[in-house]
């Protein structure tokens, strides 16, 4: 594939069977408990492995969780073209591997990118057909105490997540889909019905 040719890989990923959902969410939204429910009952759909410069959290597995890379191998990767997605979010980057997304597509699976809005953003140009799915807090409220219940970031990172969870919010109408997140199993269900419609569609 020629570096950063977008027609080739909108074409190579647009006669596809599987179907690509992207989820995103403010820190603290649930996007994480929600995926694991869904997996439980949609065990085929596959969830992509980022990598990622952020320190590795305590409970974490390498990859499984992310791939936890330094900044220089971040960097090769990017120039590489290993990517069909990066941004900074928060204080680290992220990205989304190319090969994953465009091998298992092209065997027909269905996969879940848990993505910030700006990788949201990036991956709906490239494959028109993604889903996209947000998933809000039921009350700014409620997310503070989520947040700081989680015990995983220091005040200072979740004072940045809170900020960039306002500027998310903002962005929440570009996306296909908006599921509150106020009772786990009714948001579920919700997210289960909308994927499995969009999946046994033609
Ligand atoms: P966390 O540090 O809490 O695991 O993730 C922080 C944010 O990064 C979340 O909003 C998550 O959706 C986003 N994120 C995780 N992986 C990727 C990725 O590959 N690309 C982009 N753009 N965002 C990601």
């Amino acid at each position: 594939m020629v570096p950063g040719n977008k027609s080739n890989l909108s074409r190579n990923l647009a006669k596809d069977k599987g179907k690509l959902f992207v989820i995103s969410g403010p820190s603290g939204a649930g996007k994480g408990t929600l995926i694991s429910q869904v997996l439980k009952e949609l065990p085929d759909i596959k969830v992509s492995v980022s990598a990622t410069t952020r320190k590795i959290r305590k409970g974490e597995v390498p990859g499984e969780s992310y791939h936890f890379l330094t900044d220089h191998e971040f960097d090769q990767k990017i120039r590489d073209d290993e990517f069909l997605e990066w941004a900074k979010v928060h204080s680290s980057r992220y990205g989304t591997l190319k090969k994953w997304v465009r091998d298992l597509l092209e065997k027909g699976k269905n996969l879940i990118l848990e993505l910030d809005v700006q990788g949201a953003l990036s991956v709906k140009e490239k494959i028109p057909s993604s889903i996209l799915i947000f998933i809000l807090p039921p009350s700014d409220s409620e997310l503070i105490k989520r947040l700081q219940k989680r015990e995983t970031e220091d005040k200072g990172e979740i004072n940045l997540r809170l900020k960039t969870a306002q500027n998310e919010l903002k962005l929440q109408d570009i996306y296909d889909y908006k599921i509150i997140n106020d009772d786990l199993d009714r948001a579920k269900n919700e997210l289960i019905s909308i994927m499995r419609s969009r999946i046994n569609e033609e």
